[in-house]
């Protein structure tokens, strides 16, 4: 049985995505149920399956480097205005566990989210 997570699989290209961005840390994809005219998920190539599962040290440098990615990737697309959100835990809304970061845009946001 294959236990390894959607997103494993798409990282290692078992399965296809729509890549807007790959390098040897991270990729961000087209999200396959978007909820903005701009959904993409920001996913570390290491397996970490949550937020709470970061390790202090060598996860810093990874997550700090996911995040210049997505700024990098706006700017790239002229997008200024967004939304990051990382669902930790199913209560959270969390259905895939490898770590990933949704990034929302194109449209007007509510808050508070449901
Ligand atoms: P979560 O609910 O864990 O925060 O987010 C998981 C996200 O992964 C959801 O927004 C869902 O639409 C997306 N997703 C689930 N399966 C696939 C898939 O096979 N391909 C892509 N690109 N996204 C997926």
């Amino acid at each position: 049985m294959n236990d390894r997570t959607i997103f494993e699989q798409i990282i290692n290209k078992e399965i296809p995505a729509n890549i807007i961005y790959e390098d040897s840390l991270c990729i961000i994809i087209d999200d396959i149920s978007p909820q903005a005219p701009v959904h993409y998920l920001a996913i570390p190539k290491k397996l970490i399956k949550g937020i709470s599962d970061l390790n202090d040290t060598e996860d810093k440098d990874i997550l700090g480097h996911i995040m210049i990615s997505i700024r990098n990737q706006m700017v790239k697309m002229n997008i200024k205005d967004y939304r990051l959100v990382i669902n930790n835990g199913s209560e959270a809304g969390q259905t895939v566990f490898h770590l990933h970061i949704h990034i929302l845009a194109n449209r007007t946001l509510g808050w508070p989210p449901g």
